[in-house]
């Protein structure tokens, strides 16, 4: 096993594991259960780590994540069309309704 990334928002960790995984890399995040109880990932600074299963992944998965986590170009922001909320390019859904954005929106 190799480390091969850290983060402290799960959100882009996950997205990480995810672009991994549609490459055939096994992946799996560490310190996801340890942090406190009652307080919100991303706030208390808990850097979490992304692990590869197989060490001979490692040079793939690093130029995945290079080019395919680090270098997003920033997104537009969006309204939600649910309760008219603006959210950040990066979110998947509206952070106040979790509804997911219209398709003309993406
Ligand atoms: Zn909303």
């Amino acid at each position: 096993m190799k480390h091969i990334y850290t983060h402290d928002n799960i959100v882009v960790l996950h997205s990480a594991k995810n672009i991994l995984a549609l490459n055939g890399i096994e992946s799996f995040v560490k310190n996801e259960h340890t942090t406190p109880i009652g307080s919100v990932h991303g706030i208390n600074n808990t850097f979490l780590e992304l692990w590869i299963l197989n060490d001979e992944d490692h040079e793939k998965a690093a130029a995945i994540i290079e080019n395919e986590v680090e270098n997003q170009s920033p997104k537009d922001s969006w309204i939600c069309s649910a309760c008219n909320e603006e959210n950040d390019g990066s979110f998947e859904v509206c952070w106040k309704c979790q509804s997911a954005p219209s398709a003309n929106q993406v």
